[in-house]
């Protein structure tokens, strides 16, 4: 059977000498496919063998791993591959995507759409990257479910917009408790992690936001380390994934870049 997809290129493995082994993100779920001469630079497909490259695939699949006919592609997003943070972003998001999303027809609706955001988003620096990746996270956690109602207590139920009192990160429940239940348990009060106060609402909104149409977030330095640090454990403890590739992103980009500012604390979706 011959089909042609949209999809990106989110890992590369190569095989041989000439060939690649593609996993491209479609728009109905992840699906793996050999390019040949995928691998060598003045080959047909190496452009489209690239991780992060977007276009239309023609895919041949017989039994077993498909083939890559022809590629068209649309998008080589180089600004990836030369910013050596937008690289060490890339990687990761494209890691995460490979393993969160499921295999072709089981993707969320939203999968494709919000991958090909976030990777414009990286291109065109209207966001912070740190935040993209996060609100991508956000959305990977929903997908596996393992993303809590940011706005509520996980072990009360209680409205946290309600209480006006900083709530406090739970790691062993996965979510955000409320200042009563945070003094009435010992355990949970040794345990928690204390982060703030607006963070419930910054959580709801970027899980919910529309990658597409972020534009000025502006938030603390606080915040992003407490999104940063929140989202990571999220990930890795209850989902699985993410933990390894996060930790080389981490640790890049923090020998890279300053720590973000410290002004500002507006989130405008
Ligand atoms: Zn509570």
């Amino acid at each position: 059977m011959i089909w042609t997809t949209e999809a990106v290129v989110v890992r590369v493995v190569r095989y041989g000498e000439r060939d690649a082994i593609l996993t491209l993100l479609t728009e109905t779920g992840i699906v793996t496919a050999m390019a040949r001469g995928g691998a060598r630079p003045a080959g047909r497909l190496s452009s489209a063998a690239r991780l992060c490259a977007q276009g239309t695939y023609v895919l041949y699949q017989g039994r077993g791993m498909g083939d890559v006919r022809q590629a068209e592609i649309a998008r080589q997003r180089r600004a990836l591959h030369e910013d050596v943070v937008k690289a060490a972003y890339a990687a990761y998001l494209c890691d995460l995507a490979s393993r969160a999303v499921p295999e072709r027809p089981d993707a969320p609706p939203a999968a494709y759409r919000q991958f090909v955001a976030v990777l414009d988003g990286l291109e065109a620096d209207r966001v912070p990257a740190d935040v993209l990746a996060r609100a991508f996270e956000l959305k990977v956690c929903a997908w596996l479910g393992v993303g809590p109602d940011w706005r509520a207590c996980v072990r009360c139920g209680a409205s946290l917009a309600e209480t006006g009192e900083a709530p406090r990160y739970d790691p062993r429940e996965g979510g955000l408790i409320c200042a009563r239940c945070a003094s009435l348990i010992t355990s949970a009060a040794a345990s928690s992690w204390p982060v703030p106060r607006k963070i419930s609402t910054v959580l709801h909104l970027l899980e919910r936001a529309d990658i597409a149409k972020l534009h000025r977030v502006d938030l603390s330095g606080a915040m992003r380390d407490a999104l940063s640090r929140i989202l990571a454990h999220q990930l890795r403890e209850f989902a699985g994934v993410g933990g390894r590739a996060r930790q080389v992103l981490d640790d890049m980009v923090a020998s890279l870049t300053d720590p973000p500012g410290e002004d500002g604390g507006r989130l405008d979706t």
